[in-house]
Formats: C-alpha cells, sequence, structure tokens
C-alpha cells in the first residue's frame, strides 16, 4: 500500500514532471469517447515536433503505410484517432520523462539503460500483439512503454534511498520486494499511482501492476495483461540475447501464458527485428548496433535447439503435408500466404507466387494408368524441392497443380528461379515399370506483390492474377512461363 508520506511525496515533489499543456489535453482526449478529430488534429499541431513524429511514425513499417501521410490530417485519417492519441500519448510521456530522467539523474541512476529497456518492451509487447492478431497493437506498446514507469518515479522522488535499494539486487522480482519492504509499495503501485495523478485511461495505468504479476488464469492467451507480463521477458532476452537462461525463462513464459510455441516465438522477434530500427529513430536512442541485430534471431534458433524444433515440426508437418506427394496441403498453403501477404502489405516487402500446372496430364493417365501418374507427381514434387529455399512454401493447390510462395522475392529475382524449375519439369524422364519413360511438361503463372503493391488488396488477389498468368501460359502453347502485369 502506498502510505501518506509516500503520497505525499509523489503529489508534492517538484522535480517530477508536470505535463505539457498538450499532453494534458490528449489525455483528455482519449478519456473521451466522443473526441472529434479535427480538436485532435488541432491540439497535435500545436506542437511542431510532436506533430513531426506523428507524420513519421504513419510513415514508418510500424504501419501499413501504402498511402503516405504528408500532413495530420491524413495520418490521422490513416491510422484512426484512437491510435494516434496513443501515439502521441507515448512520445509526449517518454519525451518529458526522459528530460526529467537527464535532469535529475543521480550518477547511480543510468536513464538510458532504464529507457533502453522501456522502449524495448513496448516495441515486444507490441510485436507479441501482432503475431497474437490482435487489434490493439498501439496499447501495447503505451503500456509495454510505462509499465516500469515507477521506478523512474522512485529515483527522481528519492534518489538517494532509492539509489541503495536499486544498486542492491540485478533480480526484478526481488527489487519489488524490497521495495515494498521498505517503502510500503512497489514500483508498480508507485507506477499506477503517477499514471492515475496524470489521468491516464485505466486499463494502461493498471499494466503498472499488471505486468508484475503472473497472469491469472482468466488472463491467459492474448490478453493486454498476459503480452504485456511476457513484454518482460521478451525484452530482457531481446537486449541480452546471448543469456541461455533468460531465453528459457522467455520460452516457458511464452508457451505457458501466450500458448505460442518455439517456433512462433522465433516469428515475433523477426517483427521485432522489422520494427526496431523505425522505434530507435522515433524515440532517438540506439538500442541494437545495426550489425548485432542479425544476430539476435540466429541466437534465438539456436537456444531453442532446432532439434527439438524440427522434431515438433515433424509432428505438425504430417497434418500440414499432402499424403502422396508430401508437399504442403492446402490449409497450409493458405496460412502461409496470408501471413506472408500481411507481412508485405504491412512493410513493403517483396513476396511473388507462382502456380505450377502440369500440360496434358489427363492423358499420362489415359495413357499409363492413375498409378503411373500419381508415381509422377511425387517425382515432380521432389525436383522441385530440390531446388526451392527453406523460407519458400511448395504446397499441392490442386490435383496436378502446385503453388510456390517466394516470400522476400521481387519478380525480378524469381525469375531465374521460376525458369530453371519449369525446366527441370521436362528434363524428367520419368520409367515407367522400369520400360517406357513418361516426359511431362508445366505451364506457369506468377504474381508478384511488390511490384504491383496497389493492385492487390488480399491474398486472393495475388492468387487470382497468377490463376489469370497460367491460363495465358496454357494458352499460348503451355510449356512457358507468364506474369502477370496491370495492363
Ligand atoms: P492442361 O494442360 O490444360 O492443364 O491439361 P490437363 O489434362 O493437365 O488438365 P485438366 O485440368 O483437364 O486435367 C487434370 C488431370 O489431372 C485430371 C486428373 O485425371 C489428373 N489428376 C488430378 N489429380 C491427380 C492425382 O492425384 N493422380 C493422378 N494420377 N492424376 C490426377
Ligand atoms: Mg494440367
Ligand atoms: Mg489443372
Amino acid at each position: 500500500m502506498i502510505d501518506d508520506t509516500l503520497k505525499r511525496r509523489l503529489n508534492y515533489c517538484t522535480t517530477l514532471p508536470s505535463l505539457p499543456a498538450v499532453a494534458v489535453k490528449i489525455i483528455e482526449m482519449a478519456n473521451d469517447p466522443d473526441a472529434d478529430i479535427r480538436t485532435v488534429c488541432e491540439y497535435i499541431s500545436l506542437d511542431p515536433v510532436l506533430a513531426a513524429k506523428l507524420l513519421r511514425t504513419a510513415n514508418t513499417p510500424l504501419y501499413k503505410s501504402r498511402r503516405v501521410a504528408t500532413n495530420i490530417r491524413q495520418a490521422v485519417s490513416i491510422l484512426g484517432t484512437h491510435t494516434v492519441l496513443v501515439i502521441a500519448l507515448s512520445f509526449t510521456l517518454a519525451n518529458s520523462l526522459m528530460m526529467t530522467s537527464l535532469s535529475n539523474s543521480s550518477s547511480a541512476f543510468d536513464s538510458n539503460i532504464f529507457w533502453r529497456r522501456s522502449i524495448t518492451s513496448a516495441l515486444a509487447s507490441r510485436a507479441l500483439g501482432e503475431k497474437l492478431e490482435l487489434n490493439f497493437l498501439d496499447d501495447l506498446f503505451l503500456a509495454g512503454l510505462v509499465q516500469e514507469i515507477g521506478i523512474l518515479a522512485y529515483w527522481v522522488i528519492m534518489p538517494e534511498e532509492y539509489g541503495k535499494i536499486f544498486a542492491s539486487t540485478p533480480d526484478h522480482d526481488i527489487l519489488l520486494e524490497i521495495e515494498r519492504k521498505t517503502f510500503g509499495a512497489g514500483h508498480d503501485e508507485l507506477g499506477y499511482a503517477l499514471l492515475k495523478k496524470w489521468h491516464i485511461p485505466d486499463y494502461i495505468a493498471l499494466s503498472c501492476i499488471n505486468s508484475h504479476s503472473q497472469p491469472e488464469p482468466q488472463n491467459l492467451g492474448p490478453t493486454l495483461q498476459s503480452c504485456l507480463a511476457v513484454s518482460r521477458y521478451l525484452a530482457d532476452y531481446f537486449l541480452y540475447p546471448h543469456e541461455a537462461e533468460k531465453m528459457t525463462t522467455l520460452n516457458k513464459a511464452t508457451q505457458d501464458w501466450l500458448g505460442l510455441d518455439p517456433s512462433a516465438l522465433i516469428d515475433v522477434i523477426k517483427i521485432m527485428e522489422v520494427g526496431l530500427s523505425a522505434v530507435e529513430e522515433l524515440f532517438e536512442m540506439t538500442i541494437h548496433h545495426p550489425c548485432e541485430v542479425t544476430g539476435i534471431l540466429a541466437e534465438a534458433k539456436e537456444l531453442l535447439m532446432i532439434h527439438d524444433l524440427s522434431r515438433m515440426k515433424d509432428l505438425e508437418d504430417k497434418s500440414q503435408r499432402d499424403g502422396l506427394t508430401g508437399a504442403y496441403n492446402r490449409t497450409y498453403f493458405d496460412e502461409t500466404l496470408r501471413r506472408e501477404f500481411n507481412l508485405a502489405m504491412q512493410y513493403n516487402l517483396p513476396l511473388t507466387i507462382a502456380i505450377i500446372d502440369l500440360d496434358h496430364f489427363k492423358n499420362v493417365n489415359d495413357t499409363y494408368g492413375h498409378v503411373a501418374g500419381d508415381s509422377l507427381l511425387a517425382t515432380v514434387v521432389k525436383t522441385l524441392f530440390d531446388q526451392i529455399r527453406q523460407d519458400d512454401t511448395l504446397s499441392r493447390y490442386g490435383g496436378e497443380e502446385f503453388a510456390l510462395i517466394l516470400p522476400g522475392t521481387t519478380l525480378t529475382a524469381s525469375r531465374n528461379l521460376i525458369s530453371r524449375l519449369k525446366d527441370s519439369i521436362a528434363a524428367i524422364a520419368y520409367k515407367f515399370d522400369g520400360g517406357i519413360t513418361i516426359k511431362i511438361t508445366a505451364s506457369i503463372g506468377v504474381a508478384a506483390y511488390y511490384e504491383n503493391a496497389t493492385h492487390f488488396q488480399e491474398p486472393r488477389d495475388l492468387i487470382k492474377a497468377a490463376d489469370y498468368a497460367l491460363y495465358a501460359a496454357k494458352h499460348a502453347g503451355r510449356n512457358q512461363i507468364m506474369e502477370w502485369s496491370a495492363s
């Protein structure tokens, strides 16, 4: 419990920042369900620095910025009022508090470490939300950012006394206990009190308290609280990726509280990597040197032990594969395409797909029988698998039709591979019954997202385009490749 002395110190502390007028107004609007766009724009425009940050944010890879915002009005219409308010609040809070921590910092308090951790937690909790396809990513970001604000508050209102305690343990949970014993309240409660004093909406302010306890059973799964609880460990790992025990703790929390398996955790770390530079730029703070970033993912995979991962993958695999050919099945294809399409759209990344249809396959069946046809299908798939990368997904899309997803691949970059695939199918000399050699060719339709982004709103559009190109390839005489283009 926060006692009266502590409350008084918090309320009358002169070194704690009073919020800038814009922030006060933003909080007021965030608490007002009827806040209208015009007023929001007007107030944000009053603070040129904030306005500029907001515009930059709207245009970073964190948002689906296929429309470029050039003024606040557009940013608000692209992002929505709520998102804009929450982002604005993240900046104004971080900004005024960073100033405070700079001007007040005693030598013992490294405010740089504090903010690196806070910003990483914010990025982590947003990335978890993104993987879980939650629709309150910015709330997750803000809650992640302020969840440890109580530590800062302690430092500011009683630097001497708190400094000793803070230095006495590197363990977060022990720190909390000592705070409770010494001051009657932990930084969780103090953080909550501070945010309430500033009238920050309760669901955000509560994050200070919630993120420090283990989620209750009813709060497990994709909730704000469980994401936050995991985000602390995720930030911890992201900042110190070489420490194996941090990964152990993180992996367990992610599985227990969010039900995400190790490969999903790898995806989350990937999402963090993609968003990192945008966040660093916006908060003008370096979290990692660029050359360290690529190492994090590799390290994470290593620590999660690929053996375990691949064993689990084997089990999972069976339900994802087509029994005859071993190519991925339609369900897996649909899921993968949806995920890759969303990533491509959100971060403006290349993505190319190809539909491969065997030519006159009916003739093969009619001439040599279904058994021969079946084996030939399996041979074709094996030939294709031998040539694609691990990140590429080959699936059986229909009877003798296969779909290939090439993430991160532009149209130009795909040409070599796809033409090799076509040639290698034509080169198959399948010996049936040890005697007759069966030959086959394929027609291929290709559609690239990146080069035609404005034409594709959903995964289905991309498939339709590839199908259309395939049809054209058949029409033009088969055994060839056609690329879809807007014209
Ligand atoms: P096109 O060049 O126009 O694609 O001619 P096609 O004969 O390949 O096209 P169509 O779509 O008319 O026929 C596809 C044939 O593929 C029909 C079916 O007998 C055969 N097929 C589909 N699935 C299987 C399978 O699992 N095993 C075997 N053996 N044949 C299959
Ligand atoms: Mg065919
Ligand atoms: Mg067909």
